[in-house]
């Protein structure tokens, strides 16, 4: 009888343990391109808090705040009060979009270029290569017992590390407060607990994911791989090792003493030694692989020391392959790149865009409401006119204070004042301050002739005597007893 073994077959371990990843310098246009993308990410991240814009008096003059404590998220110009949360949303929106785009035309490029843990590993094995030296130093010096020189060695590698991942969490926090002023804070021991528990937090992630657990946060820890899978179609580019041209593989002493039983690849394991990721893209597309096209910079220097074309690693679609493999040639990037599919996402994109642009355009910077009182409805004043009773709030959403004209309209014979007046200021019209940042609220009475219908439909409108002139404005019922009419 066959034991449970025989049956399921060698028994498999439940978790591999990780082979570590070497890779080596490398040279080429991908490499000066991600060199260019790592160089402007960090830029940004890092210089962003310290951009200072002019908003006057009354608003923080950081030019990309997250004030939690006063729910309001400023952009340069663009400021977004909680109400205004859709924008944020559509931001959003407009970045999974963005992704849906860029991995059906180009594969996982966001993973091999921009993503930020493929930025700070990067950042990493470069700071790594500084010290420990290059691929076979590196193997060297991980094989060697610990010496003075193993250990000087790792203690100023660690050091320069966690001080790039401290500077990493430190940078955070300064989107969520004054940056010059939450430095002296938190130097001085005065900050908020929260923002020293953050910084912790992002420095010893940020040292563990980009210093030792690197590819495996991309191929076990990160759900992405897997969903770009699903976006992706035999139109994407992707990185492949085009096997119709390198098969058979053989040593170029080999393939030069019978050059006609091997083909390109002289299996010199470059692309395998470059490899962020360490793995062999001559096996197939793998989730391993984060499209960094590192391995094409490689297999391009060794095909020229060769003599053979350039390409033998490149980016190319699956349906190119088929073509390529039956000896035509592949469609032109721009028309893989540009085809219904991305046009359709580029198209949605850009709608989501524009649309967010012009009602940002649009909107106003003063926000009406008003509540009718419904206990009692109206009341009829001693000169005979009807009194209906409301409440109001302004808001004013730029940050400086101004005065607020209140009109209506539709509403014939109708005087109006707020519990800041009396019957005897009642006019058409009124007005008051209302602060910067703020949300006035006032009692609002509207007194009509009792003559007319039991509900008037009228209008109500707030303009603001500088800047924003069109105000906002609300349709309010005016009611009357119904033997009145
Ligand atoms: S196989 Fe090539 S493209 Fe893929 S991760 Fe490795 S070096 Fe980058
Ligand atoms: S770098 Fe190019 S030639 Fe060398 S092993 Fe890789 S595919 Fe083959």
């Amino acid at each position: 009888m066959s034991s449970p073994e025989d049956l399921t077959g060698p028994k498999q371990p439940l978790y591999q343990a990780r082979k570590g990843v070497y890779p080596k310098a490398v040279d080429g246009f991908y490499r000066r391109l991600k060199w260019a993308i790592m160089a402007v990410t960090l830029a940004i991240y890092y210089i962003t808090p310290w951009i200072r814009w002019d908003r006057g008096a009354y608003a923080p003059d950081q030019a990309v705040l997250v004030d939690l404590a006063n729910r309001r998220f400023y952009m340069f110009q663009i400021e977004i009060w909680p109400h205004e949360f859709y924008y944020v949303v559509g931001l959003l929106v407009m970045a999974g979009i963005g992704l849906f785009l860029v991995t059906s035309a180009v594969g996982r490029a966001w993973c091999g270029y921009s993503c930020p843990q493929t930025v700070w590993t990067d950042l990493f094995q470069h700071v790594e290569r500084f010290i420990d030296g290059d691929r076979n130093a590196q193997l060297r010096l991980e094989k060697a017992s610990w010496g003075a020189e193993k250990i000087a060695k790792r203690l100023s590698k660690w050091s320069v590390w966690l001080f790039i991942a401290f500077w990493t969490g430190g940078a955070w926090i300064m989107y969520f407060a004054d940056a010059p002023t939450l430095v002296r804070d938190f130097w001085s021991g005065n900050a908020a607990p929260v923002a020293y528990a953050t910084v912790g937090i992002l420095t010893a992630t940020t040292f563990i994911f980009g210093g030792f657990m690197r590819e495996q946060v991309c191929i076990y820890m990160c759900p992405w791989p897997r969903i770009q899978t699903a976006m992706m179609d035999e139109k994407s580019l992707l990185v492949t090792y085009k096997d119709w041209r390198g098969e058979k593989r053989g040593s170029l002493k080999a393939a030069q003493a019978d050059p006609a039983a091997f083909g390109d690849c002289i299996d010199c394991n470059q692309c395998v030694a470059v490899c962020p990721t360490g793995i062999d893209i001559r096996e197939g597309p793998q989730i391993g692989c984060i499209t960094c096209a590192l391995c094409i910079d490689a297999c391009d220097k060794v095909m020229a020391q060769v003599g053979k074309p350039r390409g033998l690693i490149d980016y190319c679609t699956l349906d190119d392959a088929d073509i390529e493999k039956k000896g035509g040639t592949g469609k032109p990037v721009l028309k893989t790149l540009f085809r219904p599919r991305t046009i359709i996402y580029f198209g949605i994109w850009s709608a989501i865009g524009l649309a967010m642009l012009f009602t940002l355009g649009q909107r106003t910077r003063l926000d009406l409401a008003v509540q009718h009182d419904r206990n009692p409805v109206y009341v009829q004043l001693s000169d005979g006119t009807i009194r209906n009773n409301y409440t109001l709030k302004i808001r004013n959403m730029q940050a400086r204070p101004r005065i607020v004209d209140i009109y209506i309209e539709g509403l014939p014979g109708a005087q109006v004042w707020t519990d800041e007046g009396d019957r005897a200021s009642a006019r058409q019209n009124v007005n008051f301050a209302v602060d910067p940042d703020a949300v006035h609220k006032v009692r609002l009475f509207i007194a009509a002739p009792a003559k007319g219908p039991a509900r008037t439909e009228f209008q109500i409108s707030a303009r603001a005597r500088t800047g924003d002139e069109r105000g906002d404005s609300d349709t309010l019922i005016f009611e009357r007893p119904k033997d009145d009419q």
